[in-house]
């Protein structure tokens, strides 16, 4: 008997152009709530498609992701904190943040079922259970868990430590940027915040699996850096229930996989051939400037919003502001009143043809400048500066 999940894995499978299949990591999944209105990016992600190699056959790779610099240097990082069963950090957990850890357990799951990812979440559950029932076992380092993406299963295979405190296990995420003065990148420690709700999320699934409590992990986390530019480790509690939010909320708002598949045009992959520019174009995109820092496409979709005059283009704020209104084209005939707009837009023309008196009142009545103004305000409600250059350019 074949089964829809069949259909399903044949569907993703064929999108893909028959590739294996890409797995997702904690960046990659929290990378994936960045933009979850973009069809493009919902069905390569859930069809697992590379989309680096399909960024660099369409000739568009980017420098995206951690340097080779950055990844030896964190490896090297990460050793020396978990060396000897992590006496480095046992020591940073009991005297930097007197945490009272009587005796410890470790347990490492890297070496478990190299050949299955199976096995080795299964091993998994089996010492979780076993430290839920009888508080044994205090620190479990690389755990293999799962988490349910658009309906199709991620393994996470996390460089991370959860460990156990009076009952609660607490994520422990190993980072190599620096903590200089007590201070750290504001954009990295969220970066790192909403990875670790990510595997927060996924071991309270793994514990709700196992009959008990999923609150039993607990929403704090505890960030493990660099301190001041030395090699010395510091750890930081961190509290990401904003990020669980967050990530719970997005993930439930990804379209599944089977939903997306049967909406594709027919025969439609994303194989490495010809054929890739018109099977990437044939998906619509919702290009924000954000896409730059969390989407390996963000170069192709730059440059295709580019070329189109999209709103996208000019930041997130003014695409949401101007509702249905994709094109800047479009937006300015409806500010000059030029363009009929349809039922839907209507309430949005009368705001940019209000925008637009304003504006021409405000240069009428302004003394004449001795140069010429470039950045005036714009026609658009809230279209920042240099978006009205943009706008006036690309009129
Ligand atoms: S870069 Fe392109 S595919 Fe990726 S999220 Fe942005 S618009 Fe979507």
């Amino acid at each position: 008997m074949i089964r829809d999940d069949d259909h399903t894995a044949t569907d993703l499978s064929h999108l893909r152009g028959g590739e294996t299949a890409r797995n997702h990591d904690a960046r990659t999944i929290a990378a994936l709530t960045a933009n979850p209105g973009c069809a493009r990016r919902g069905v390569m992600d859930a069809a697992a498609v590379d989309k680096d190699a399909v960024a660099r056959h369409l000739g568009f790779g980017a420098p995206f992701g951690q340097s080779q610099f950055a990844i030896t240097r964190g490896n090297a990082f990460e050793a020396q904190v978990k060396a000897d069963g992590c006496a480095e950090l046992l020591a940073l957990l009991r005297d930097g943040l007197g945490l009272d850890i009587p005796e410890v357990a470790y347990d490492d799951l890297e070496s478990v079922g190299t050949e299955s990812r199976e096995v080795r979440h299964t091993r998994t559950r089996h010492l979780m259970a076993r430290a839920l029932e009888s508080g044994e076992g205090t620190m479990f380092d690389h755990p293999l868990l799962r988490l349910d993406i658009a309906g199709q299963r991620a393994y996470l295979e996390p460089d991370v430590i959860a460990f156990q405190l009076g009952g609660r296990f607490h994520v422990v995420e190993v980072k190599s940027f620096a903590v200089v003065d007590g201070q750290a990148e504001p954009e990295q420690v969220a970066a790192a915040a909403r990875q670790s709700a990510v595997y927060v999320l996924a071991l309270r699934e793994l514990v709700a699996g196992l009959g008990h409590d999923p609150e039993r992990v607990s929403h704090e986390v505890f960030l493990v850096c660099p301190e001041n530019f030395s090699n010395r480790p510091t750890a930081t509690p961190v509290d990401v229930r904003p990020q669980l939010a967050v990530v719970r909320r997005q993930l439930a708002r990804l379209t599944r996989a089977e939903d997306i598949a049967r909406t594709m045009p027919d025969g439609l992959t994303f194989a490495l051939d010809e054929g890739l520019p018109d099977a990437v174009r044939a998906v619509e995109a919702r290009y924000a400037p954000e896409c730059m820092s969390s989407c390996e496409m963000a170069l192709f979709c730059r440059d295709e919003a580019r070329a189109c005059g999209a709103t996208g283009t000019l930041g997130r704020p003014v695409r949401d502001e101007l509702g249905g209104v994709d094109s800047v084209v479009t937006a300015l005939d409806l500010a000059r009143g030029v363009r009929e707009p349809s039922e839907d837009m209507a309430e949005t023309a009368e705001q940019l043809r209000v925008a637009a008196r304003l504006r021409r009142e405000a240069l009428a009545s302004a003394p004449a400048p001795a140069v010429p103004p470039r950045d005036t305000a714009s026609p658009l409600v809230g279209v920042p500066a240099h978006g009205a250059d943009v706008l006036e350019r690309t009129a």
